[in-house]
């Protein structure tokens, strides 16, 4: 495994892997690796590409100085399971280098309008404009065939999705199942800082996105439910929305369509989402 942290090497060896007619692959992360990353590593490497796997603690995407210094690190570790799981280059970019005014502002940003202001946009501002920014970065450094991205962050594939389209980017966006321990939590790098009591309550996301699914009610009351379910729980919630899976716009109770529920909330001060899709075509009959 090749590890890289300048963009004179990175990009060089991208360009020599298209020489060589391999397909490259990138699968861009924050480090703190864990299955949910590694089932990224192995879409790609069951496509064939050649897996470049960036690692980047992006500081524009965090709204909170107290919640950056927080995020875990543990870069040996990552080493150990990139190469296990076959990463082909694991590239550590230089702070320096990606946002070189940092911590003034980079007066360049790549923002998508409307669907980087809902939702996580809403409860903390500015941070779909850290995502896109970075991910325009790291696309035109590393120039991959494919982009894998986990749909556990539903919006931010939602947000890249657009951005590949609008500014034409010649990438094919892979979104993949998010992976999940044995209670149902979905895999984050931030549950290692859940205590067990915590990661028990934080297990209340999953369920009320379960119970939205099995609920045959109307998004209004799908949206209450999994509310309740959360905060009984013992979670601070920040939302729980059914939404339109491509526009992240409310649905409305007529609307009987295939959505998107989301749901986000603190447990321990530690911020968490999930999501899952949900099938509002066949439901109870409302009136009679
Ligand atoms: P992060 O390091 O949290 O920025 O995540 C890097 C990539 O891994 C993103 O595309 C995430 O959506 C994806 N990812 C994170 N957690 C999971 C998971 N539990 N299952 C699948 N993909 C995930």
């Amino acid at each position: 495994m090749e590890r890289l942290s300048t963009i004179a090497d990175w990009r060089a060896y991208c360009a020599h892997q298209r020489e060589r007619g391999r397909r490259v692959g990138l699968v861009p992360t924050m480090g703190a690796l864990h299955e949910g990353h590694l089932s990224l590593v192995e879409r790609a490497r069951d496509n064939g590409d050649v897996v470049v796997l960036s690692s980047f603690v992006n500081p524009r995407q965090f709204s909170d100085d107290a919640d950056l210094a927080r995020y875990p690190r543990t870069p040996e570790v990552d080493e150990g399971l990139a190469e296990g799981a076959g990463v082909s280059a694991l590239v550590r970019p230089e702070l320096a280098e990606m946002w070189p005014d940092f911590p003034s502002p980079t007066l360049t940003t790549v923002s998508v309008a409307r669907l980087g202001d809902l939702l996580e946009g809403a409860g903390r501002p500015g941070h779909f404009d850290g995502v896109a920014s970075v991910v325009t970065k790291l696309l035109t450094v590393t120039g991959p065939c494919r982009a894998y991205f986990g749909q556990k962050d539903y919006q931010q594939l939602v947000v890249v999705r657009r951005l590949v389209r609008d500014l034409a980017f010649d990438v094919e966006v892979v979104g993949c199942p998010t992976r999940r321990d044995e209670t149902g939590l979905a895999l984050s790098s931030r549950n290692v800082r859940l205590s067990a009591d915590g990661r028990q309550r934080a297990t209340a996301l999953s369920r009320a996105l379960r119970l939205a699914r099995e609920s045959s009610g109307p998004p209004s009351e799908r949206r209450a439910l999994m509310d309740e379910v959360m905060r009984v729980a013992g979670v601070q919630v920040a939302y729980a929305e059914v939404v339109d899976a491509e526009t992240l716009t409310p649905l409305s109770d007529e609307q009987r369509v295939v959505g998107r529920a989301l749901v986000a909330g603190f447990v321990e001060r530690v911020r968490l989402i999930d999501n899952a899709e949900i099938d509002l075509r066949e439901r109870g009959v409302t009136c009679c």
